[in-house]
């Protein structure tokens, strides 16, 4: 069996509800990759006393990686925590120190008595750069385990991990600390079930040839209609994965779009600057979700210039061009309004949207009606050679509507891509 770990988060906000704690998540997830399972995640408060119980606790954790409470203020106590379970003294690290001076001078400023605190790290204990703020990370030895401690802040967490994090892991737990093989299968429109059906049959007859894959172990993910399926295939030979992989894509046939951890904007970004073309969105109850899909991605200014968000139907009149007649006949969500708003952003963007997409929906959670209830959605893509449209169903509340809208909205952009044959660009993880 492998090393394990605790990971422990200090902040008052976590346990108020103000801040949602999403390092555990980040930090489970570094660990599994590369062989390290996490069997405890815990909030604690900004108390001396609450850190050192966390840690207390850590039964047989080879590891602990605490993150918050790294600051310069007086509520900013891990380091203290920490010194006083390892049984040292706190004292001013001339290498955190150094840190610290680098960042603020990156920032324009000087230290000052209250920044000096930063420094501040149990004696012994080895500093962790951060690249991203200015409070350095630490790592020591307590009770016979590797205590990790890193600031609050995601971003800062992230970059840490990357850095100084992985090397450290990799000297102190050896090969476990790298990357851990996997392959990931993204799969859309199909639910958990109906992916673990199409799956199950196929590695039972693998692992019937013979003990390759018999250190295989699959992992399920399932947010709305995407599903990531990740063969997790350490130990196991290249041949065997290859094989196993190209069964499940074709098992999986058209759900499958993508191998790696590409989103679908990335892939249909990726395919639309392969071809030359531009997308454009004209959206009602998503308010630009898709869009804000889209340039999520680097690069995307290539492929994506602009959007209509059309919420008020004087929008959707004046700017996509529909008819009022037409708006007031069928209903602002209606098969003819959103086809109206895929073809009307492409005039309205002229030169700037080979292919636009109308979403219009209730979201909720009032104005629905019993012919439209609440999470009736139209989407339509059209891209001058032909116009596609569905009506969605969707269930949930207001934010679950509008995501379940947008995952759609993207993924008929994505079928007619593949309907014209131009999904065949392969995406580079
Ligand atoms: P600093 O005080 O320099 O900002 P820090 O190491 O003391 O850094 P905190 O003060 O505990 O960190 O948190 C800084 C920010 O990071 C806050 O906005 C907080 O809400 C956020 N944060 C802290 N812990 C978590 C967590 N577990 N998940 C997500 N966000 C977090």
């Amino acid at each position: 069996m492998g090393p394990c770990a605790e990971i422990i988060c200090v902040g008052d906000e976590l346990l108020t509800g103000d801040t949602i704690d999403t390092n555990s998540a980040e930090i489970g997830r570094f660990l599994r990759l590369r062989g390290i399972a996490a069997r405890r995640a815990v909030s604690v408060a900004d108390a001396t006393s609450a850190i050192a119980g966390a840690l207390a606790q850590a039964g047989e954790a080879d590891l602990c990686v605490v993150t918050g409470g790294l600051g310069p203020t007086r509520d900013d106590l891990t380091a203290a925590a920490l010194a006083r379970a390892a049984g040292v003294d706190r004292v001013r690290s001339p290498v955190a120190l150094a840190a610290v001076e680098a960042a603020l001078a990156r920032r324009g400023r000087g230290l000052d008595p209250i920044q000096l605190r930063q420094a501040e790290i149990p004696a012994g204990a080895e500093v962790i750069a951060n690249p991203r703020g200015i409070a350095p990370g630490f790592a020591l030895e307590i009770d016979g385990r590797l205590v990790i401690a890193l600031p609050g802040v995601p971003e800062e967490v992230r970059a840490m991990l990357a850095g100084d994090v992985g090397a450290l892991l990799e000297r102190r737990f050896g090969a476990l600390a790298r990357v851990r093989a996997r392959r990931i299968l993204r799969c859309f429109g199909l639910r958990e079930a109906e992916v673990a059906a199409r799956v199950e049959p196929v590695v039972d007859a693998l692992r019937g040839d013979g003990p390759e894959l018999d250190p295989l172990v699959i992992h399920y993910r399932a947010a709305g209609p995407e599903v990531d399926l990740t063969l997790d295939v350490e130990g196991i030979p290249a041949a065997a994965a290859d094989r196993l992989e190209r069964r499940l894509r074709a098992a999986l046939g058209d759900a499958c779009y993508a191998v790696g951890e590409v989103e679908l904007s990335a892939r249909i970004a990726a395919i639309l600057i392969a071809h030359g073309l531009t997308l454009g969105t004209a959206e009602s109850c998503t308010g630009g979700r898709v869009a804000a899909a889209m340039t999520a991605n680097a690069g995307v200014s290539a492929c994506f210039h602009g959007a209509v968000v059309a919420y008020d139907n004087a929008i959707k009149a004046a700017v996509l061009g529909i008819p009022m007649a037409v708006i007031e006949g069928h209903g602002a969500v209606s098969e003819p309004v959103a086809r109206g708003m895929a073809a009307g952003v492409r005039a309205a963007l002229a030169g700037h949207a080979d292919i636009g997409v109308g979403i219009t929906g209730i979201a909720g959670p009032g104005g629905g009606s019993d012919a439209k209830p609440v999470g009736t959605v139209d989407i339509a893509v059209d891209d001058g050679e032909a116009s596609r449209y569905r009506r969605f169903h969707f269930r949930g509340d207001r934010p679950t509507i509008q995501r379940q809208a947008t995952q759609w909205a993207l993924w008929m952009v994505f079928h007619r891509l593949r309907e014209r044959g131009l999904s065949s660009v392969s995406v580079v993880d």
